[in-house]
């Protein structure tokens, strides 16, 4: 229970792997500010699932695009949390899926503007805080695509790759005043932002040729990694991104020779 008592935000935190994040720091005992964008209510339903669980779990709005919502989404987590020990990186989306000569450039930029302007701007805020006070883990959810070209997601895999960068440049920074920053990549994993794909037969025979342990991730599983590595146990990991993919970057098809 290394995480007892401390204050985590997550952005992202009604999503899919968002969600999972905060119920497994609440059940390290962590208090948790759930970051969200659009209407309240899922946040709001999260919040009193994970209040039964004897911990603070709070509500906080903001767009990660704007950097003023992001400034007042860090002040409140500092009221009605206390200081902030972890943040999760998650928010993020996909972005349109086409090719670069039919995208259009503002479809394009999407991506770029939530996962890694609002990663950063999330994590200057996040720092702002850490640094003075000599602690502090932030962890920036990537994706396989940071390594694994994506047809039809330039933008998405292209920011995610940032990502890694970011999370080396930042953890360098950090380094010296006890922060760590780090970052961990999943592949195929079971949430609602690739449902088309895993709910289909089709779709999930596809997946098996593509991963090597022939299955999708869990949420869970994924969420044990970043309470871990948010932890004590993770206290000597910063500057790396850990992957979480079953075997998806393994080049499964050249399993048995090429
Ligand atoms: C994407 C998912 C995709 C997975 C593996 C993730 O980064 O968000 O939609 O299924 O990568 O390709």
């Amino acid at each position: 229970m290394s995480l007892a008592g401390r204050h985590v935000v997550i952005t992202g935190a009604t999503g899919g792997l968002g969600s999972a994040f905060a119920r497994a720091f609440a059940e390290a005992g962590a208090h948790v500010g759930l970051g969200y964008f659009g209407p309240v209510t899922a946040a709001e339903a999260l919040a009193g699932e994970l209040q039964a669980l004897k911990v603070r779990a709070v509500p906080l709005a903001a767009d990660v695009t704007s950097p003023d919502e992001v400034r007042s989404m860090f002040e409140r987590a500092d009221a009605e949390l206390g200081p902030i020990d972890v943040l999760v990186n998650n928010a993020g989306l996909d972005g349109k899926r086409a090719p670069a000569w039919e995208i259009a450039l503002e479809d394009w930029r999407a991506p770029l503007e939530v996962n890694l302007f609002g990663a950063f701007a999330c994590a200057r805020e996040a720092l702002r805080r850490m640094v003075p006070r000599k602690a502090g883990v932030i962890v920036n959810v990537s994706s396989v695509h940071d390594v694994v070209p994506w047809g039809g997601h330039s933008a998405y895999a292209a920011s995610k790759a940032g990502l890694a960068m970011l999370t080396k440049t930042l953890a360098l920074e950090a380094a010296e005043f006890g922060v760590r920053v780090l970052a961990v990549a999943p592949g195929a994993i079971r949430t609602p932002i690739n449902e088309d794909v895993w709910a289909t037969a089709e779709g999930r025979r596809d997946l098996q040729r593509k991963i090597a342990m022939g299955r999708v991730g869990e949420p869970a599983e994924v969420a044990d990694l970043v309470v871990s590595l948010a932890g004590d146990a993770g206290g000597y990991v910063t500057g790396t991104t850990v992957y979480i993919d079953g075997g998806l970057c393994l080049y499964p098809e050249f399993r048995h020779g090429g």
